[in-house]
């Protein structure tokens, strides 16, 4: 497909400033086809796939239109989300920062209306919105769209599934006749071919082949896997490919939920979005995930929709999509700006056939890959922990401890064996893979993957000249509570247990209880054997509704009808709260403080 350099599109050295300073070298191929025909005056049909560069292909001719000295709304961008909207108006305030009085706002549900009047009233250009809101602003007389000039429907086909139909509809009828009307979608089926052929003149259909384009940027392999190994299989993935920031996508809420406590409870950095969640909370965990707070986000489809991360290592579908389009637009969220990325995709039982057929009908370059051993994990776990001995070591990051080491080797230790010791004691009980080298132990600090600073959070806010800059730096200070996240260790058994695919034992297993760890409070559990629980489910559920790491928890005791499980005295209170309600093995929990047993 053809791309070409930007100064051959027609711009204004404005436009092409801004295009220079977020790095753009090249138009892709959807924008060196639809910018010069937006310019034309034309309206448009633009489809090409997820990453291919839509946003800027509409805004920079939007924003060319754009007359600065008329203060009214010139520009009507329409996303399905609030996420989109605030992403859009985002990258268009970038593209507008040369171009003097042009001035844009996002509106969507969930805020003010107060604040989104008061920038539609300053003479706001664009107007970046949900339809609902947009309709509402309509009949409250505060959006008026008499001086339109450009309508922009960006994930039609998103807007469509999502009930917009209508809304929609009444927004076109109210707008002024004279308007130029763009279409961007990933697919156009059936509603939108009417949407089209009832209130376009004459568009131009511009389609870029999607397929051929993003494969060869994104490694696409699937496993077949057991339903009940599928967190085992993922772990171990992530583990030999040392992955340290992706998405794993379920297709239920639950099993978001599931899963993303199992992953916690096992020192995985996680945390999840669905349809459940609130929508601060989602912007949360967006911004945190964007920060790279934390290193996998678990989401359904629809949470992670207009999500916009570059730069994921790997996308995971824990769970396989409904169909090919869904397939690409999950994939399409790693490999994108020239990296290679991954996709992993599970199939269980008969979901092969699915995937066949989705291979057929997109013609996927997917190939078959085979889930890594035990021993394969150990060797690739340690290799990442000989790494880190020998980077400390050439960058001298470390303290002498001459004289204790002096006194051992007095006592005739042999040096060899002396830091075999340590490494032992840095494994933690012995054997396994060194915890060192895990996800989780504080022993990774060197790499990181969160930097100190990062934690800025970026607010929405209406762009204009000066705002633009302002709104990016004047971030609110991080958020507290971002640490809790790194999670300690978990207790790793020695690994020497070939039992995939059943896999389903250690990590968790926890010693006996034998006399209380200083600082840890029993609390009771109305959950016992009698409803098969084991202690991987005690430490699951407790770190994960706590989202605390699950050190917290000490020893667990099982009996017949209830559990006893020690925990870190000063996150009892939280543990009580957060416990109680749940349900675990179908029971619904009332924790409550045990009487302590004397040792
Ligand atoms: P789409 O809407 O088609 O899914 P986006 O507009 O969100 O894609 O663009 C995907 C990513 O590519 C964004 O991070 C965007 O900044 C970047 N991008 C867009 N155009 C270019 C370009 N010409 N060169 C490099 N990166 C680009
Ligand atoms: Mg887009």
């Amino acid at each position: 497909m053809e791309k070409r350099p930007f100064d051959q599109l027609g711009l204004s050295a404005d436009l092409l400033k801004a295009v220079a300073k977020m790095g753009f070298e090249e138009a892709s191929p959807i924008q060196t086809a639809v910018i010069p025909t937006i310019l034309a005056g034309r309206d448009v049909v633009g489809q090409s796939s997820t990453g291919s560069g839509k946003t800027a292909a509409f805004a920079i001719p939007a924003i060319e239109r754009v007359d600065p000295k008329i203060r009214a709304v010139q520009v009507l961008i329409l996303c399905p989300t609030r996420e989109l909207a605030v992403q859009v108006a985002e990258e268009a305030g970038k593209l507008a920062l040369f171009k003097r009085g042009v001035m844009g706002v996002p509106i969507y549900g969930g805020q003010s209306y107060e604040r989104q009047f008061r920038a539609l009233a300053a003479g706001s250009q664009v107007v970046i919105g949900t339809p609902g809101r947009v309709m509402d602003h309509m009949e409250r007389g505060t959006l008026k769209l008499d001086q339109l000039k450009l309508v922009i429907l960006d994930e039609t086909d998103r807007m469509l599934d999502m009930g917009f139909r209508d809304d929609i509809e009444h927004i076109l009828k109210a707008v002024p006749a004279t308007r130029q009307l763009l279409f961007f979608s990933a697919t156009i089926p059936r509603a939108i071919q009417d949407l089209i052929s009832r209130y376009s003149k004459d568009p131009a259909w511009i389609k870029i082949e999607s397929v051929a384009q993003n494969a060869p940027q994104v490694e696409q392999t699937y496993f077949e896997v057991d339903r009940r190994s599928k967190i085992e299989a993922l772990t171990r993935l992530i583990d030999v490919n040392d992955f340290r920031y992706g998405i794993i996508f379920c297709s239920t809420k639950i099993m978001v939920d599931d899963l993303d406590e199992h992953l916690h409870s096992r020192g995985y950095m996680t945390d999840r979005l669905h349809g459940d969640i609130s929508q601060t909370q989602r912007d949360r965990v967006m911004g945190k995930f964007r920060e790279r707070k934390f290193e996998f986000l678990v989401a359904t489809d629809v949470a992670a929709r207009g999500l916009d991360v570059d730069d994921l290592e790997v996308v995971f579908n824990f769970d396989l999509p409904n169909d090919a389009e869904d397939y690409t637009h999950r994939i399409g969220r790693t490999g994108r700006a020239g990296r290679k990325g991954q996709a992993f995709t599970f199939v269980s039982g008969q979901e092969i056939y699915k995937l066949q057929s989705m291979v057929r009908w997109a013609r996927l370059d997917i190939r078959r890959g085979k889930v890594p051993s035990l021993d394969e994990v150990e060797e690739a776990r340690t290799s990442v922990f000989f790494e880190k001995i020998r980077s400390t070591l050439e960058a001298k990051t470390f303290k002498p401890h001459d004289r204790m080491i002096d006194r051992l080797l007095d006592q005739g230790y042999a040096s060899t064996d002396i830091c075999s010791a340590l490494i032992h004691m840095l494994q933690g009980s012995g054997g396994g893979a060194p915890s060192g080298a895990g996800k989780s132990a504080p022993a990774s600090a060197p790499t990181s993957f969160n930097p100190p600073g990062a934690a800025q959070h970026k607010p929405a806010p209406a762009w204009a000249k000066a705002a633009v800059t302002k709104a990016q730096t004047q971030a609110p200070a991080a958020e507290a509570g971002v640490t809790d996240q790194g999670a300690p260790p978990v207790a790793d058994d020695g690994g020497d247990d070939e039992d995939f695919p059943s896999g389903k034992k250690s990590k968790y297993e926890r010693p006996a209880r034998t006399g209380r760890e200083p600082g840890m409070v029993p609390i009771f559990i109305n959950v016992g054997r009698k409803q098969l629980i084991t202690p991987a489910d005690v430490v699951g559920k407790i770190a994960g509704v706590t989202r605390l790491p699950a050190t917290i928890v000490g020893a667990i005791d099982i009996h017949q009808r209830h559990t006893l499980a020690d925990v870190a005295e000063e996150h009892v209170g939280t543990v009580l709260a957060k416990l109680t309600g749940i349900r675990i093995k179908g029971v619904e929990v009332a924790p409550t403080l045990a009487q302590a047993e004397t040792p």
